[in-house]
């Protein structure tokens, strides 16, 4: 076995896991934000409908009002009716009467169901209410979550390069620079397996002479078409990133 190839190979292992890593830590915030946006849409629902019923309550008073108001009349009409000289009169403040009577009945009528409409707010509101408590209770979890979920990756990542750059001390330096150089243009993978005698990467047929120099000697041999550093399967420790 070749020892820096398959120290090569383990380098790249850890450094794709520490890629790996920072991704996951670099999507914590969002997380948190989907958390925050979740509160945000439940206060916003739970502002409307202590407003709307707010509202109701405010046209309830004005009908009271009305009511009384109108009740007043109506009293005051059928003291009147007591007084009344002439039949021209009496029928003129019946009619009134029947018509302030009608109006209080549609008045009482309107309260009712503004009544019950206000029930269904205070329901409504109230409900609103305790699913904002719910977003709350669940954004301070997931603020807990995340943050201990954050530390923990940062330590694992923080590991990973610790052991990353111990191996990469180990390594000759034209080897570790290749290696950099061909991770930069290839997207962190600079290694690439040799599977049914191809390259992993890029599929590409590997000559058997080049296979049998890459069996037989410890050179570095790179891939003709992707240009990465190619190693045999038997090479990687068999741990999955
Ligand atoms: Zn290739």
């Amino acid at each position: 076995m070749d020892a820096p190839l398959a120290r090569l190979v383990e380098l790249q292992r850890l450094e794709l896991k520490t890629r790996g890593l920072e991704e996951e830590i670099d999507s914590v915030p969002a997380e948190l934000a989907a958390a925050s946006d979740r509160l945000e849409a439940a206060s916003k629902q739970a502002e409307a409908a202590k407003r709307a019923q707010e509202r109701a309550v405010k046209q309830r008073r004005e009908q009271e009002l009305e009511l009384k108001s109108l009740e007043d009349r109506l009293r005051r009409h059928a003291e009147q009716l007591m007084s009344v000289k002439t039949n021209e009169e009496y029928r003129a403040l019946t009619n009134e009467l029947a018509h302030e009577r009608q109006r209080v009945s549609e008045i009482e009528d309107r309260i009712l169901s503004a009544m019950e409409e206000a029930d269904r707010l205070a329901a409504e509101a109230s409900s609103a209410e305790a699913q904002v408590r719910q977003a709350e209770s669940e954004l301070g979890t997931d603020k807990g979550r995340l943050e201990a979920k954050r530390e923990r990756l940062g330590r694992d990542r923080d590991a990973l390069v610790a052991e990353a750059a111990a191996l990469a001390a180990q390594l000759p330096e034209p080897l570790l620079g290749l290696y950099r150089k061909l991770a930069v243009v290839r997207g962190g993978v600079a290694l690439a397996a040799i599977v049914d005698e191809s390259c992993s990467a890029c599929r590409l047929r590997i000559r058997p002479q080049v296979l049998s120099q890459l069996r037989s000697s410890d050179s570095v041999i790179q891939c003709e078409s992707c240009q990465r550093i190619l190693h045999f399967e038997s090479e990687t420790t068999g741990e999955s990133a």
